[in-house]
């Protein structure tokens, strides 16, 4: 079976697409059981299909800054699996976005989308468009003209975008007033929107949320809990503020916060209506943190040990990372083991190396959430959104966290059992991987070849 494996990811090698590969490898090697239990999945070259997206479209965006120059991004869409639903998944604005990162994303996105149990497949988009630094009427405007070229492969039974990195409440309205104008339709092709018109209550919060209760219930499965534990979190975002948010509902206190200019400790615990203020009103950066609150710390990146990321470096019993992808590396991971962190719940996509995941899987007494099922709440929370949208219905808070709550308890359920059915108990990497795979690759089997 190893060969099989080696001979699908030599072709990815191929196309020099190292964050890709990443990923790939990542999913593939874990999924290697299955494979091994189920000849079909070969034989029907599911491997081959699966890493290869159905559709890419790229295209050009111009748009007038404000001193009335012409400016020009890329802008994409990898519409990488309809199995089990219309493509969904987030868009990226952030100059590191090319196709290699989003055929990464893309791909993480089928299977964790698999795992929530709800009929959507796997995408991801984006652009290269750097956010940091522009108007609002920059911002308007880019988004019209990336929904220009959007508008024309996207809807509400096909493909429904939704936020990530650069991509907030702000910018989906934005493009969901353009989306409108261009095709005369009010439905649900984008979610995360505004909650007067169509977006779903609990979906801010939802990712964070999501992430804490699956790291609850993995503790909870270990007969240990979140109560009273030091939290570190790394980014400063939709992710971190709600996660940061519901580990205080649960009795545990984060002390980090990051951006890309470095990280805050602040031992008392993080001041969530602070953070707030300055990320979400005055759009700020955690350096403005450190300067409003009293005992808060900033280290810049040029203090970080060479190779690390300082947010690590602080003494924590789990940590949450919720900034970006190969944010936590082996030298991360052994600093934080060595300091007695016990856990890691991955709220980003892809934060920690390879190198890294297998250092937590191999220690006995350590407990590691991944990606596609820790952080799978907020795009379960976006299918949630569109099943009000399609009744034309508006469900409570109450309602809709319930059922988020709900889901992720079953995802870890989930992935727990997969992974004890193929005798790699408590490995929730295999767990998930499996658990995501099969379904999709049962979908694809009974699609016949296409
Ligand atoms: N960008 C988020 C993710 O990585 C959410 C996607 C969505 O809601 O469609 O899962």
């Amino acid at each position: 079976m190893g060969a099989y494996i080696n001979k699908v990811l030599e072709n990815i090698k191929k196309a020099s697409q190292p964050t890709f590969l990443q990923a790939a490898t990542e999913v593939l090697h874990s999924i290697e059981p299955i494979l091994r239990a189920d000849k079909r999945y070969e034989q029907h070259s599911i491997l081959e299909r699966l890493v290869v997206p159905e559709k890419v479209t790229q295209f050009r965006i111009v748009w007038i800054d404000d001193k009335g120059k012409a400016q020009t991004n890329l802008g994409y869409r990898v519409q990488f699996s309809s199995a089990l639903g219309p493509y969904k998944g987030g868009l990226r604005f952030h100059p590191s976005v090319n196709l290699d990162v989003l055929k990464f994303l893309g791909f993480e996105q089928i299977f964790k989308n698999s795992l929530t149990g709800l009929m959507i497949g796997g995408g991801k988009g984006g652009s290269d468009f750097d956010p940091k630094g522009k108007s609002e009427g920059e911002i308007m405007r880019f988004c019209q003209a990336f929904m220009l070229e959007l508008s024309k492969i996207i809807g509400a039974n096909t493909d429904v975008p939704a936020g990530d990195i650069g991509v907030g409440g702000r910018e989906i309205g934005y493009m969901f007033g353009a989306y409108k104008k261009l095709t005369n339709l009010f439905d649900g092709t984008l979610t995360g929107k505004g909650l007067k018109w169509g977006g779903s209550l609990a979906r801010t919060e939802a990712t964070g949320y999501g992430c804490v209760y699956f790291a609850d219930e993995m503790l909870k499965k270990a007969k240990d809990s979140l109560e009273g534990k030091v939290c570190s979190v790394s980014g400063s975002g939709n992710v971190a503020i709600y996660t940061i948010e519901k580990l205080a509902a649960f009795g545990a206190k984060a002390v980090t916060i990051s951006d890309s200019s470095g990280f805050v400790y602040d031992k008392e615990g993080i001041d969530l209506e602070l953070l707030k203020e300055i990320k979400e009103v005055k759009r700020g950066r955690v350096s403005d943190y450190a300067k409003a609150k009293k005992g808060a710390e900033f280290v810049s990146v040029d203090k970080y040990k060479k190779g690390t990321n300082g947010v690590w470096s602080v003494k924590c019993d789990g940590a949450f990372p919720s900034a970006t992808e190969n944010e936590l590396n082996l030298a991360d991971i052994k600093t934080l083991y060595k300091n007695g962190c016990r856990f890691v719940a991955e709220g980003a996509n892809m934060p920690s190396s390879l190198e890294s995941i297998n250092f937590m899987l191999a220690q006995k007494d350590f407990h590691f959430a991944p990606a596609k099922a820790a952080n799978a709440g907020g795009v379960a929370t976006s299918q949630l959104e569109m099943q009000q949208n399609a009744g034309m219905a508006q469900w409570s808070f109450e309602e809709v966290d319930k059922k988020l709550h709900n889901i992720m308890k079953d995802i870890f359920h989930n992935s727990y059992e997969t992974a004890k059915e193929f005798k790699h108990s408590g490995n929730l990497v295999v767990g998930s991987n499996i658990a995501g795979f099969r379904k999709v690759a049962e979908a694809m089997l009974e699609h016949g070849y296409c």
